[in-house]
């Protein structure tokens, strides 16, 4: 079979977001070339995920190694033990359980990571004569993400668009008028469990998707992303249901600990629901 003609470029990681992404644009009636990003990930579970929708979705799908510069880039949970795996102190990152809180997922960044999956987008896009990169940000990221946030997008995609203009789809520039947008960032002000609720209109396989950060046979259900991947199901569900005035199940995904999650997120709700005034406040 052959590939479809592509006209976008999607980051493409094979979690939830990004594939609940990739249904988005193909709803809209793209056709995106899927670029997976290999950083030294402790698995690569997730890539196998998005290998395996790509060819579902007969989509090209490439992915780009960037191993090669892990060991310089490893301060981070997300990046594997055999390229360092430590902090600065030389202490091994255990993969944080619990919820995604800010102190929790400090440890999962990896420095300037969007930055270097769009700039390689970019290029993928304007060598192929594409228009768009989609990406799958969501305001959920923003706080540790700094390179989430609207302000980042808008500058990264002014410097693709002025640094390539007249190449490929991108067209010159007008002096003074706005810069064309290439980035698509449809979840972009949503939270995940919006992506989540899109993903069940969209009738996306979430357990064809891949959110845990360890590296089992299935889901851990109790690390970071497990647990943000559990409330936000779960509250897109109840939305649906009450909408329907249903009681059906949209996950089929096998999780070793189901419950687990339920606790944090009271615990994180709870300590939300404080006076404000015992609550640092880090922007
Ligand atoms: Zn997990």
């Amino acid at each position: 079979v052959s590939k479809r003609i592509h006209d976008s470029v999607a980051i493409f990681s094979g979690g939830l977001d990004s594939t609940v992404l990739v249904y988005e644009m193909m709803q809209q009636g793209l056709n995106p070339h899927l670029l997976s990003f290999n950083y030294g990930q402790r698995h690569v579970k997730e890539l196998d995920y998005a290998a395996r929708t790509a060819e579902r979705l007969n989509l090209r799908h490439d992915i780009v190694d960037l191993t090669g510069i892990t060991h310089l880039i490893s301060n981070s949970a997300l990046t594997s033990p055999q390229y360092v795996g430590a902090d600065l102190a030389g202490n091994f990152i255990e993969v944080p359980e619990g919820h995604y809180a800010e102190d929790n997922m400090q440890l999962t960044v990896v420095p300037n990571r969007n930055m270097i999956m769009l700039s390689i987008a970019a290029g993928v896009m304007v060598n192929n004569g594409y228009r768009l990169i989609g990406t799958g940000v969501h305001s959920g990221d923003h706080f540790v993400y700094p390179d989430c946030r609207p302000r980042f997008l808008n500058a990264v995609n002014a410097s693709i668009v002025i640094g390539n203009e007249g190449f490929g789809c991108i067209p010159k520039q007008e002096e003074g008028t706005e810069v064309t947008g290439v980035i698509y960032a449809p979840f972009h002000g949503q939270s995940k469990a919006d992506i989540a609720l899109k993903g069940i209109y969209l009738y996306v396989p979430f357990e064809d998707t891949w959110s845990c950060y360890k590296g089992g046979d299935i889901h851990c259900g109790k690390c970071g992303t497990c647990v943000e991947r559990l409330e936000a199901i779960a509250e897109a569900q109840e939305r649906v249901n009450e909408n329907y005035g249903e009681n059906l199940q949209y996950d089929n995904t096998s999780y070793e600990d189901t419950e687990y999650w339920k606790g944090v997120v009271a615990d994180a709700k709870a300590a939300t629901d404080e006076p404000a005034s015992s609550q640092p406040r880090s922007l």
